[in-house]
């Protein structure tokens, strides 16, 4: 019921990253690459070591990402049904350029960078992330046998 009330909320309020994202999709989808489901999204894996990116009720990330990768993406999500048209201005714009400012940083020799999640969208898409998709609360439920 989350997970519908979620997609409506992805395809109306938040329908410009999501319309960005099937855009992203389609691509992958031509390139080859074949989704999955996690939680409530779609996810794409593709390449290694280089993190992740979300666009509405999908997310790309590394081959093999880790949990906690995939629960700061879907993190991204929950904030875009609730900022809406303003998610690409507030969030996604200016954590892609922090993004590649920090690569290039770190590819210069910086090795005094603040935490990633020292900012304030990054640090609310893993708590958010972390609090609805993480743990335990997300095993398989138990089918009842009459
Ligand atoms: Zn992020």
């Amino acid at each position: 019921m989350k997970g519908l009330l979620f997609w409506v909320l992805s395809l109306t309020w938040g329908i410009l990253m999501t319309a960005f994202g099937l855009l992203v999709s389609l691509v992958l989808l031509i390139a080859g690459v074949r989704p999955s489901r996690w939680r409530w999204f779609l996810c794409f894996e593709v390449g290694a070591g280089w993190g992740g990116f979300e666009c509405g009720p999908m997310f790309v990330v590394e081959r093999g990402a880790p949990e906690s990768m995939r629960c700061h993406e879907a993190g991204h999500g929950v904030q875009n049904i609730l900022f809406g048209p303003l998610m690409p201005f507030l969030v996604s714009i200016p954590s892609a350029v922090r993004y590649w400012a920090r690569r290039i940083a770190l590819a210069r020799g910086r090795r005094d960078l603040p935490p990633y999640d020292g900012i304030w969208f990054e640090g609310q898409a893993t708590r958010w992330g972390t609090k609805l998709f993480g743990g335990t609360q997300h095993k398989p439920r138990l089918r009842r046998i009459k």
